[in-house]
């Protein structure tokens, strides 16, 4: 007996061979199968006579192959074309740069032939998707004079062959399938129930009618990750062992009045956000996505002081020993005053013993710090306030065992990668999330330029003429990994020669991954002080760095990066009130690659950036994703159905709401699915 969770090969017509290439599909079992659903329909009850065929038009027809060869063009081009023949006339198909198909198509053979109509001779099928009928009615039925669905295929799997084996799969099991929507929501949204919509997603009526099934399966999806996701949010919001911060103390008022500045109102509205989750009794667990220079760190200080007010320490967790620096000396100038001690701690450092003990004592109020923070023997006395930099940086696991040195501290996460709305939400739908989408008044958008070849002769007069006034230039080389010892040599060679050519009369410095970390930290430093005007590098520059007097970025060979590294790259000038500009060299090789560099030029959003990102590289590059198990989403897709993933999203809300273990019957299923997307991304 077949059921569901039988392996495909019990279906007739699958053997041991093709199960291994199902398996390249993720089919394995029956209800893999029929998940698999098609990318595509194509309505094949209307075919065309070919008497009727007319330019212009997109036809399906069903014909005679008469004859077929192949017509060699210009260079190594070749062109295959086929004469087709039906009971009103004859007309050709062609085949552009594929003369090879010629030789697929046997005289006398029938097809179904779907594309354009164009001119060769006469009208003519361009390009044409065909399909060969086997002469065998019944089994032709299930592939003409309807509504087909058409798969992604695998190598020597047909859509023929595929659509033969949905056709016996929901036979033999569609009757088993389970519905996990309650009759509520599926009356809300007009769903069909399960057996019928997975019938309808293969075998529509209607074109229509497939869509409204598989944007079923598309929001059930979404739903069950929305329920997994909120569900453990639901369990924090009832948990009540959270501490509870004064947020009304001195040293936050202190603070508040040492700012040398007025609060942007977006970062006014996160400081409220974060100061009303440390003062409720359940733990924090909040999100401050704002765009490199938006002002993220001073957000974090009111937190860090409001925190101290109750006498409790705060940890600040930063990817690179560069950027946890930076933090150090930043929050140390800004809290010295204050009257707290800020402790550094990375793994290279000497004295970190020291340290230790003044964490473990409590006498360092605030610890600063890369991954050295989560070692074993780091203890602390209070720790109340946990701060995760640049969090896509670390593991789900690194962000939970620093917080595990606590008991129940808060927990803020900052990040400038934007993120696309709709990802946020499930990839970070277990979190609160606040939006930092405002700049510090004075900031001047970073121009962005595309340098040809013969300008950069001028581009190196431009860095010259700015280091006159004492303006400061990066000047970043690409390097796919830090050991690549090619890439590597790529930027020492452009510091050779350029600092013994065009920049011989300015001071000019080497940075890259492979130097020791203290050898790092003087060259940042020397150039944070000015003491150079041009800092070669490599992309370790890439996140939080703070450097007002730098208002020039080149990047060689810019087309080699992603969009979301170049517009960090990129924000680390902009920081001052000098118009700042950004100039991107190399001709890209790639048509994607070209047009990450257009957007580059067009905008200095962000989000707009993030969204293009998206768009270009798909959900499944993202950060996060992977690790939130949404790359092997079976119906949804993140881009085209944000509508659904917002009514989902409510509507698990509103489940959790009034169920919030999930324990009514009519959301057994629901649970169950929620629980294994639960276990996945932990
Ligand atoms: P982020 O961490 O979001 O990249 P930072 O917190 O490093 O940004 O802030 C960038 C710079 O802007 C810092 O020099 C900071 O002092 C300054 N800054 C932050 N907020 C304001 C504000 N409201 N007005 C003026 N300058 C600000
Ligand atoms: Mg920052």
């Amino acid at each position: 007996m077949k059921s569901l969770d039988s392996p495909v090969e019990t279906l007739s017509g699958i053997g041991p061979k093709r199960a291994v290439l199902l398996a390249n599909l993720g089919i394995t079992t029956v209800r893999d199968l029929l998940f698999h659903l098609p990318r595509d329909y194509q309505d094949r009850r209307r075919v065309t006579p070919i008497a009727e065929a007319r330019e212009g038009e997109t036809v399906t027809v069903e014909a005679e192959v008469v004859r077929a060869r192949q017509v060699r063009l210009r260079g190594r081009m070749s062109l295959a074309v086929v004469t087709l023949r039906d009971s009103s006339g004859e007309m050709q198909a062609t085949w552009f740069g594929r003369g090879f198909l010629a030789k697929a198509f046997v005289p006398g053979a029938r097809g179904l032939f779907t594309g354009p109509v164009g001119k060769y001779k006469g009208p003519a099928l361009k390009n044409p998707d065909y399909e060969m009928l086997s002469g065998d009615d019944e089994e032709d039925r299930l592939h003409t004079g309807r509504v087909v669905p058409i798969y992604r295929l695998t190598e020597k799997v047909t859509q023929r062959m595929l659509r033969r084996w949905a056709w016996n799969a929901l036979n033999a099991c569609a009757p088993e399938l389970d519905e996990p929507l309650p009759e509520r929501l599926r009356a809300k949204y007009k769903f069909p129930q399960v057996g019928q919509a997975i019938r309808t997603a293969h075998f529509p009526d209607e074109i229509d009618l497939a869509q409204k099934a598989r944007a079923r399966f598309a929001y059930e999806e979404l739903l069950e990750i929305q329920l997994g996701v909120l569900g453990e949010r639901a369990q924090r919001l009832h948990e009540e062992k959270g501490i509870r911060h004064m947020t009304n103390g001195p040293l936050l008022a202190a603070f508040r009045a040492s700012l040398p500045y007025k609060l942007t109102s977006a970062q006014a509205h996160a400081v409220d956000d974060i100061l009303s989750d440390l003062e409720s009794p359940r733990p924090m667990l909040r999100l401050v996505q704002g765009d490199v220079g938006s002002g993220k760190t001073v957000v974090a200080l009111h937190a860090i002081a409001a925190a101290a007010d109750g006498a409790h320490q705060t940890a600040v967790m930063a990817p690179t020993e560069v950027l946890a620096e930076q933090h150090f000396l930043v929050l140390r100038g800004m809290l010295e005053p204050l009257g707290l001690w800020v402790e550094l701690l990375t793994g290279s450092m000497r004295g970190a013993a020291a340290a230790r003990r003044r964490i473990l004592r409590g006498e360092a109020h605030v610890v600063v710090g890369t991954h050295a923070l989560i070692q074993e023997k780091v203890e602390f006395k209070r720790l109340g306030l946990v701060i995760i930099d640049e969090q896509h940086r670390f593991g789900v696991y690194q962000r939970s065992e620093l917080a595990a040195k606590g008991t129940n501290p808060d927990v803020l996460h900052m990040t400038a990668t934007p993120i696309p709305r709709t990802l946020a939400i499930t990839v970070y739908g277990g979190m609160d999330v606040t939006v930092i989408d405002e700049m510090p008044p004075g900031r001047l958008p970073v121009k962005t330029r595309r340098i040809p070849a013969d300008k950069i002769p001028d581009l190196y007069n431009y860095i010259v003429e700015r280091a006159h006034e004492h303006l400061q230039t990066y000047y970043v080389c690409p390097l796919v990994e830090e050991s690549d010892k090619r890439e590597l040599a790529a930027v020492t060679t452009h510091f050779h020669e350029l600092s013994a050519g065009p920049f011989s009369g300015i001071r000019t410095a080497l940075m890259h991954g492979r130097l020791d970390p203290d050898e790092k930290d003087r060259i940042m430093r020397e150039f944070k002080q000015g003491l150079v005007d041009v800092l070669f590098s490599t992309t370790v520059i890439e996140v939080g760095v703070d450097v007002p007097n730098a208002t020039t970025m080149v990047i060689e060979d810019a087309a080699q990066f992603g969009l979301t590294q170049l517009h960090q790259l990129r924000g680390r000038v902009g920081r001052g009130n000098v118009q700042s500009y950004c100039f991107l060299l190399g001709m890209p090789k790639t048509e994607d690659g070209a047009r990450r560099l257009d957007i580059m030029c067009k905008t200095s959003s962000g989000f707009e950036i993030a969204e293009e990102d998206l768009k270009l590289r798909g959900p499944g590059e993202f950060y996060g994703v992977r690790q939130a198990g949404l790359s092997d989403l079976r119906a949804a897709d993140l881009i085209r159905d944000v509508r659904l993933l917002d009514h989902a999203r409510r509507d698990a809300q509103d489940i959790l709401k009034r169920d919030p273990a999930l324990a009514q019957p009519q959301h057994a299923l629901l649970a169950q699915r929620a629980a294994r997307f639960r276990q996945r991304i932990k």
